[in-house]
């Protein structure tokens, strides 16, 4: 018998809270692809979800055929589109540079210029590697790296500003469909 035939039964017994969920929500982590195919394939929405913000970083090339086509076009999509919106937001998230302080005699604009250039090459790079899944810690270390080589206190202190807002911006960001 398929499961297919009671799908509007399962839909009931895979509703977040009820215990079919919370046992599937559990096995995630350790089997995230077979568990989004699977609510999709049933379109158990919840659960979907739930799998979806463990497949950040999964790329399109990872997920086989059969699971593509088992998940069908809606899911497969949401789930890539999640991927993409992640990327392109990640460019806003670090687009602005840090502020500059007033001149000081001992930090000029040509020194303030290179925590801009510092700032440009981290999130650059950052950008490039194009993570999806990238977590905020991995973000606030490769930033604090930079940032404590920093000589200039006042420098310093605009680029951690800028860390936190960037962190506060990327934490705030959806991570599941
Ligand atoms: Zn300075």
């Amino acid at each position: 018998m398929s499961l297919r035939r009671y799908g509007v039964e399962l839909a009931v017994h895979v509703a977040p809270g009820r215990p079919l969920f919370a046992l599937l929500a559990a096995r995630t982590p350790a089997a995230p692809l077979f568990i989004y195919t699977l609510a999709a394939e049933y379109d158990l929405y919840a659960l979907a979800a739930h799998a979806s913000g463990f497949l950040l970083g999964t790329s399109p090339a990872e997920i086989p055929q059969e699971c593509a086509d088992r998940m069908g076009a809606a899911y497969l999509h949401r789930l890539l589109a999640l991927q993409v919106h992640r990327r392109e937001a990640m460019r806003e998230v670090l687009r602005a540079l840090p502020r500059a302080h007033p001149v000081t005699r001992r930090c000029g604009a040509e020194a303030q210029q290179r925590l801009a250039n510092a700032w440009l090459l981290t999130s650059g790079y950052l950008i490039w590697e194009g993570r999806p899944d990238l977590t905020t810690t991995s973000m606030s270390v490769t930033f604090e790296g930079v940032g404590a080589s920093i000589q200039c206190e006042m420098c310093r202190a605009c680029f951690f500003e800028r860390i936190e807002q960037a962190l506060t911006a990327w934490a705030g960001l959806a991570r599941t469909i």
